[in-house]
């Protein structure tokens, strides 16, 4: 049964989705079957995994709130043992409607209980706020990746995240766990970002990754080319740092 785990920030811009598509990626490529699920309004990992917005008839919005089998959203990618459950703009709704909603919290999880025998993975790209969507990912996962970009006000805004995360394990999923906080960008000839990393270690202890993600341009252009880093460029860093994080995620979960 697939392992579900939640990507969340509700800051924009630290690396959720590169994280989502890359870390997918590579586990595929650690021979996993995995499936990415975007409940980001923005749909940005269904683009950046090469879905184009004409070609999607049906979304995760129309399995949260109208209540269709998961199992007909999901769209093969073009890397085999990666699949995509696509969003897009009319999830924005989803937020204001699911507060009228029964049972509004367990809707994801219900709908992802229906196809988790068929991964072994299964990564959840969240939208940049702790609202509903985000809490129907909570409760639906095993455990949550918080990317932290390695820059000032890093630690800013992850009590309300951690908050978060205790309400949902207290009222919906007492199991949920935090796998595993990742650093993103960091750039390495300054000291701000090594002042950040340690900082952010001092904070969250040995649930920090030992894999710490760079900047590289090549994960901020691949996603105009529809290419998760590893069919990208490989020989790039980030491809290099996105496989090692994928065998630390594997390696955790053993
Ligand atoms: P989020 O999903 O948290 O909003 P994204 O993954 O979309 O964040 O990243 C924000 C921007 O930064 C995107 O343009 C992305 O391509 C770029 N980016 C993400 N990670 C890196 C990295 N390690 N190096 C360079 N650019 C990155
Ligand atoms: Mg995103």
């Amino acid at each position: 049964m697939a392992r579900v785990i939640s990507l969340a920030n509700q800051k924009g811009g630290v690396g959720k989705t590169t994280t989502t598509i890359n870390l997918g990626a590579c586990l595929s490529e650690l021979g996993k079957q995995v499936l990415v699920i975007d409940i980001d309004p923005q749909g940005n990992a269904t683009s950046g995994l090469g879905i184009k917005k004409v070609d999607v008839t049906q979304d995760i919005y129309d399995v949260i709130i109208n209540e269709l089998p998961l199992q007909k959203t999901i769209m093969k990618t073009e890397r085999s043992g990666l699949d995509i459950v696509p969003a897009t703009i009319q999830l924005a709704g989803a937020e204001m409607e699911l507060t009228s909603m029964m049972a509004r919290e367990t809707r994801l999880k219900e709908a992802i209980m229906t196809i988790q025998d068929n991964y072994d993975y299964i990564l959840i790209d969240c939208p940049p706020s702790l609202g509903q969507l985000s809490i129907n990912a909570f409760t639906a996962s095993n455990s949550i990746i918080i990317p932290v970009q390695s820059e000032y006000y890093a630690l800013e805004g992850l009590s309300q995240l951690l908050n978060t995360i205790r309400l949902v394990q207290k009222h919906f999923n007492p199991n949920l766990a935090i796998e595993g906080v990742l650093l993103t960008m960091f750039d390495a000839r300054t000291n701000l970002g090594t002042q950040v990393v340690n900082e952010v270690q001092s904070y969250f202890g040995d649930r920090v990754y030992k894999t710490i993600i760079p900047r590289n341009t090549r994960l901020a252009e691949a996603p105009s080319y529809g290419l998760p880093i590893i069919d990208f460029d490989r020989k790039s860093r980030g491809a290099e740092t996105y496989l090692q994080l994928a065998e630390e995620v594997v390696k955790n979960d053993d």
